[in-house]
């Protein structure tokens, strides 16, 4: 690929960035107006110019997939070798190699939820708490820590903030001092504990510090909006008196406020960084008018609309959203599978729908239902892919194979057909089998790995299955999953970033958008953002949906989100016959969640044992914990990053029961 070429695809505002090469730089501008191309194009023009060497960048995004995708797209570009990570990465890979040098003694730990140790520290003051109320003060330490407050500090700090937990605030403050002395006590370390400490490291240990920015020195953050004061304190440290960082954001799409982050960091770039290049994108190069229309009309009935970066659409024109009310959620839910199935039979590849919801718990209704319409999914994106337990017994049969020196011609063939064999020994055939269930969700991940060596021998002939082993390692550490065929069933929070060219958004009736629990003006606007964020991942079909009850045959008593007064057009109201469970029939009124993994139960048997019938029944409370905290955790923010480990059984468990 050309010099030239880099820059060709951009229009002259984006250029601009690109050719940028040096000094602060920072690009202000609304979704699908091309920022994250932007960025990527500009690294590659400065590798590809001889500013820096790829090994020197440090681009940082906020999800392991996203990570993942600039590190192809710089690849495309000609610019491979580029560290893409999350702040959570980078931290956590520079304190492991420092570690024996300026720390020593055993590794810490990595704590994956906070819920167990602030359970033991309540109990152990005396403070006795439920279900939502630890997750609450969970959620108060793990602000109070990215807003840097100490305990003795949170009950001041929070006051100020206006937060609003449902514990007495005095508590809190105990609580979060002993879970701090007990983290310490079992060598534990939170993700705020790790960004804290290698930021410590950093500042006592000068050789360190030089050592680490003699290795980075060119600093690209993407979703720069919801950087929280613990990141931005790294990235300080990081980036040191040198100036070459460029920051990429748009206001309105700030959603993590309610951990801390704040777009205050995005506004005030031009304070910190004097002489900082300022970009203001405008056009809208993803979606089509109507779509964008939706968007900037939601902004603009925003009480405060600060930020007046109003999309410009660029696309011919589209379809009009549609807005679908329901009687209930299943009928919601079941209407939704079936205008999905009518897409796909259309010619649109499942991969380039998503159905998008607020909270994980409704995840499993659109689950149902799309099995019952026989239409393949992927959970969020596919996230642990790797972790699959017919992806890890593939992996392990083809190291074996590369051992034993299984492809002995390398003409890329070869290796297609090697690999294809070495599948088959796991189940795989060259035909999915019938049904949307387990069985051709474990076909398609293997299938996916069949791909992807298609995709190896085209790219590089000579490669054989060593150098295929070696890159699927590699996407295993950086939970780089291929794609795989299937509609994404993802929340909102997740879709950060992302497009498709046909997305659902489920769900928008008061109480789930805005969410129950946001109670003040500035929780509400928030809420308003992610709905924005939602309308603005669609290309071109976008549907808007709610239900007027919950069960079926429940009182109709919900309304439509507030967010969409105004904004409706034309509304169809329905109550769409039911899809055909004849297997899964759900009972009259609303399922009985698995105590194990949360999905409805169906059977009769199942709901006697209140749990699935392949759920494990002897799950001890510890896993049991650990897989509600993992549920739970990873819906809202889907921000775990790549090296948390879990113990098998743990994995094993959600493996089979997502
Ligand atoms: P978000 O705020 O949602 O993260 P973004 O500003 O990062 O959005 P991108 O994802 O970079 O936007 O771009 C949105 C879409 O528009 C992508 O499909 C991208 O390839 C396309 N695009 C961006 N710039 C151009 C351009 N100049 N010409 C054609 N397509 C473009
Ligand atoms: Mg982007």
């Amino acid at each position: 690929m050309s010099l030239e070429s880099v820059l060709e695809g951009l229009d002259p505002e984006q250029r601009a960035v690109a050719e940028a090469v040096r000094g602060p730089v920072c690009v202000l501008a609304g979704a699908g107006t091309g920022k994250t191309r932007a960025i990527t194009h500009r690294i590659a023009y400065a590798v590809r110019t001889g500013v820096v060497a790829p090994q020197r960048v440090l681009a940082v995004t906020f999800t392991t997939r996203a990570a993942g995708e600039l590190r192809g797209r710089l690849r495309a570009l000609g610019a491979p070798g580029v560290q893409a990570r999350t702040f959570h990465a980078a931290a956590l890979r520079q304190l492991t190699y420092f570690w024996p040098r300026v720390v020593g003694g055993e590794p810490p730990k990595i704590l994956e939820s906070k819920i167990r140790v602030v359970a033991d520290a309540a109990r152990e003051i005396g403070v006795s708490l439920g279900g939502g109320e630890l997750r609450d003060v969970a959620g108060e330490i793990e602000w109070a820590k990215v807003t840097q407050h100490r305990p003795e500090d949170y009950a001041a700090a929070a006051a100020r903030a206006a937060r609003r937990p449902s514990v007495e605030i005095a508590d809190v403050a105990r609580t979060y001092a002993m879970y701090e002395e007990l983290r310490r006590q079992r060598n534990l370390l939170d993700f705020e504990g790790m960004l804290e400490l290698t930021a410590a490291v950093l500042t006592e240990h000068r050789e360190v510090a030089n050592q680490v920015r003699d290795q980075y020195r060119y600093f690209v953050v993407d979703e720069f909006q919801d950087v929280n004061p613990l990141q931005k304190m790294l990235l300080d440290v990081w980036v040191g008196d040198r100036d070459d960082l460029c920051v990429v954001g748009d206001p309105n799409q700030t959603i993590y406020s309610f951990t801390g982050a704040s777009a205050a960091h995005l506004l005030n770039f031009t304070a910190d960084h004097p002489g900082a290049k300022v970009v203001r994108l405008v056009r809208d190069y993803r979606s089509t008018p109507q779509v964008v229309g939706l968007a900037n009309g939601l902004l603009g009935r925003a009480p405060a609309s600060g930020h007046a970066l109003e999309l410009v659409a660029q696309r011919p024109d589209g379809p009009a959203p549609v807005f679908n009310e329901y009687d209930d959620e299943i009928a919601e839910a079941d209407d939704t599978a079936r205008r999905v199935r009518k897409l796909v039979d259309e010619g649109v590849p499942a991969r380039e729908i998503a159905i998008l919801f607020r909270t994980n718990a409704q995840s499993q209704m659109y689950e149902s239902a799309l099995a019952a319409a026989n239409v393949p999914y992927v959970l969020r994106g596919a996230e642990r892919f790797f972790e699959r337990p017919e992806v890890r017994e593939a992996v392990v049969r083809l190291r074996g194979a590369a051992r034993a020196g299984a492809d002995a011609e390398t003409d890329g063939t070869g290796l297609i057909r090697t690999v294809r064999h070495v599948l088959s020994g796991a189940g795989f055939s060259d035909r999915p089998p019938e049904g949307a269930g387990a069985a051709r969700a474990r076909w398609e991940s293997l299938a996916a790995l069949a791909q992807l060596a298609e995709d190896m021998a085209a790219d590089d002939p000579g490669a054989g299955l060593p150098e295929f082993v070696a890159e699927l390692e590699e996407r295993a550490a950086a939970q780089h999953a291929p794609p795989l065929e299937g509609v994404t069933l993802a929340s909102l929070h997740a879709a950060k970033g992302l497009e498709w060219d046909a997305v659902f958004l489920v769900g928008l009736a008061e109480g789930t958008v805005p969410i129950i629990y946001a109670k003040t003006p500035a929780q509400v606007e928030e809420e308003r953002r992610l709905l924005y964020v939602g309308i603005t991942r669609a290309r071109v079909h976008l549907h808007l949906s709610w239900a007027l009850a919950r069960s079926p045959g429940g009182a109709q008593a919900r309304r439509p989100s507030r967010f969409l007064d105004g904004l409706t057009g034309k509304t169809t109201t329905h109550t769409p016959a039911r899809l055909d469970r004849s297997a899964k029939r759900r009972p009259a009124k609303g399922p009985q969640p698995c105590r194990v993994c949360g999905r409805p139960l169906t059977a009769a048997v199942e709901r006697k044992l209140g749990r699935c019938e392949d759920c494990p029944a002897e799950l001890n409370e510890e896993l049991l914990a650990a897989l509600k905290d993992w549920r739970a955790e990873v819906s809202a923010e889907q921000r775990i990053p790549a090296y948390v480990v879990f113990t098998d059984a743990t994995l094993q468990a959600i493996a089979e029961h997502r």
